[in-house]
């Protein structure tokens, strides 16, 4: 069987920051359906892996291929419309609306519908920003404001406004960071089922390695920018050279 094309393809991405070089040279695949986390000590690049993958950082060079077609130099928004969605920024919830008008907003934008009336726009978007908000166990909640949500839901919330996008491609940085412990393991368990159920391709950020080995597929290490290990948790956790990274650091 001849292998699938994988959803991103990263090839020899680089930044550097003045003296600082955050990644270096890396390359990596991201294969459709697959849950791989990026993981290394604090300043390892990871993040700034993240935002060249959405166009908020331009790399200095490499590629990063969606299906074939190239992102580097295109804009975060044209990104995210190609279909990669980065999920877990505060900012794209309005707390005053509620959790199903949040999620009604994405489907209307990603029809270009946004200048249509809005009452009637939500009405007609419910039932499937209902069927999302199922996805991420929040259609209980729907008319409730996002002002109001405890921080874990807010983050639900926020996945689904993600998955309105019909989104290939999730990238979560840190998706639980300031999550209660059950929380977290909440979380990662939903992002391990949309991959599963919807073939979503995901990949992930987490300090906590108890939930990194426990859910990612494959897990890939960064150590001072550069891409030092790759395999899966069993690999990895034996492997000297990461346990040399996290231990000696
Ligand atoms: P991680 O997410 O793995 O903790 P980052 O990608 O945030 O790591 O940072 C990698 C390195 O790049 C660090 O040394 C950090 O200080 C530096 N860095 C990140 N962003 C910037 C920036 N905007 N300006 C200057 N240096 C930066
Ligand atoms: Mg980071």
């Amino acid at each position: 069987r001849a292998a699938e094309q994988p959803s991103l393809s990263i090839r020899n991405l680089s930044k550097a920051f003045g003296g600082v070089q955050a990644v270096n040279d890396v390359s990596f695949d991201l294969a459709k359906g697959e849950l791989l986390a990026l993981i290394g000590p604090n300043g390892a690049g990871k993040s700034t892996c993240f935002n060249m993958l959405n166009g908020q950082i331009r790399a200095d060079s490499g590629s990063v291929r969606l299906a074939g077609e190239e992102l580097i130099g295109r804009s975060p928004a044209d990104i995210w419309r190609r279909g990669v969605g980065r999920t877990f920024q505060i900012t794209a919830t309005f707390p005053s609306m509620t959790v199903a008008e949040n999620v009604a907003m994405v489907l209307m934008s990603q029809r270009r519908e946004l200048f249509s009336l809005f009452r009637t726009a939500v009405h007609r978007h419910r039932d499937k920003a209902l069927a999302l908000l199922d996805l991420v166990g929040m259609a209980a909640q729907a008319d409730r404001p996002c002002g109001v949500l405890s921080y874990g839901d807010l983050k639900r919330v926020e996945l689904a406004v993600a998955l309105g996008n019909e989104p290939r491609v999730l990238l979560m940085d840190e998706p639980t960071a300031g999550m209660a412990p059950r929380e977290r393991i909440e979380l990662m368990g939903l992002a391990a089922r949309l991959v599963s159920d919807l073939g979503l391709s995901v990949l992930f950020t987490e300090h906590d390695m108890d939930i990194v080995f426990g859910h990612a597929g494959r897990i890939i290490v960064l150590s001072r920018g550069a891409l030092i290990a790759e395999g899966t948790a069993q690999e990895i956790r034996s492997n000297p050279l990461v346990l040399k990274t996290y231990l000696g650091e």
